[in-house]
């Protein structure tokens, strides 16, 4: 296995943008729909813009992997004779030889996640990782079950050979996660029965689980659970949306204003101080698409937002706390919590 090309001392002091998406959403750019792509060099830019150092990157999608007639109508199947053989095999790929063979300038400004599909052909892309991780860092997992159609629950299931894997190597996961119920493969409250399940094991759940202040209370205390808050700006708009169609109970949520996302970044941070992770979703900050969202439900988005609203949001808030959402939790999350690190620190 080849090693990290970057520590944790590395990166103390530095700004972690700690979701981004680097690849291409085919069957998003065939419908006419928005983002449908991204590249590290494309981010590089953006840090520079934006006073950024280091963006968590992985794959946007495994269309590649998918038919695409069936894509084009807006179903997720695998085609008979897939460009990339495995889910996410020529994505993940990918990403590592853009970032470090491609990018060589910049490759420590990207720490890489690979993309998992929990239920489909786990030991082909098992193999895969096996053979990307003898040439390239693997930093941590990102799954995100509606884009695949997968239950998250497969992971403790066809999938469990993934938390082993993660595991042996002390990696953590990241995981796309709702609370609102028309995202049947997505749901915070099965993704939390395998944070249960694997305490041994660090998980991340993305988009501040759409402001449920259940689970984020339920996250602030599981010590081995994060939050992140990527896309917070078109997070906030879905939200008001929801609650405007009945769809959410405001009452369900963490109260704040949610007429500034600024204001709900700052309760985030006070609900959870120790394990909120600043991350922008890069390029998903806008979101214009219709999404199938299982049993037959369809969910339009149709969300704007910028990188500089996600900026916003972290500047927001006082330093110390921008210091930790930014900074020293991304770090225990990703690495683990500081002690093992600082006895392999100074004894180096
Ligand atoms: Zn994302």
């Amino acid at each position: 296995m080849i090693d990290k090309h970057l520590k944790r001392w590395d990166l103390v002091g530095k700004t972690i943008d700690c979701h981004s998406h680097v690849g291409v959403a085919l069957k998003m750019y065939g419908l006419v729909e928005y983002p449908y792509a991204e590249t590290a060099e494309g981010i590089y830019y953006k840090q520079i813009s934006a006073g950024v150092d280091i963006n968590v990157v992985f794959p946007y999608t495994f269309d590649l992997y998918c038919d695409w007639k069936s894509m084009m109508k807006g179903d997720v199947a695998p085609a008979a004779d897939p460009i990339s053989e495995f889910p996410y095999k020529v994505e993940n790929r990918t990403l590592m030889r853009e970032v470090f063979d491609y990018q060589p300038r910049i490759s420590r400004r990207f720490i890489p996640f690979v993309s998992v599909d929990p239920g489909r052909d786990v030991p082909g892309q098992l193999a895969e990782l096996e053979k990307l991780e003898r040439e390239y860092p693997i930093y941590g997992i990102k799954i995100n079950p509606v884009a695949c159609r997968t239950r998250s629950l497969e992971l403790l299931d066809a999938g469990k050979d993934f938390l082993d894997f993660a595991a042996e190597r002390d990696i953590p996961f990241l995981f796309h996660s709702m609370t609102i119920p028309n995202d049947i493969y997505s749901q915070a409250s099965d993704i939390f029965k395998i944070v249960e399940e694997r305490s041994d094991l660090r998980f991340c759940f993305a988009h501040a689980m759409l402001f449920n202040k259940h689970f984020l209370e339920l996250a602030a205390k599981t010590p081995n659970a994060w939050v992140d808050t990527a896309a917070l700006k078109i997070q906030v708009d879905l939200m008001n949306q929801l609650v405007a169609e009945g769809v959410v109970e405001r009452s369900s949520l963490i109260d704040t204003d949610y007429t500034d996302h600024k204001e709900v970044m700052k309760t985030l941070c006070e609900t959870c101080p120790d394990t909120l992770l600043w991350g922008t979703d890069s390029p998903a900050y806008s979101f214009h698409c219709r999404r199938a969202q299982g049993d037959g439900m369809v969910q339009d988005f149709s969300l704007t937002g910028a990188y500089e609203d996600e900026v916003a949001a972290l500047k927001s808030v006082d330093r110390e706390i921008r210091g930790r959402v930014s900074n020293a939790n991304t770090l225990d999350f990703i690495f683990g919590k500081a002690i093992g690190e600082v006895f392999e620190f100074l004894s180096s």
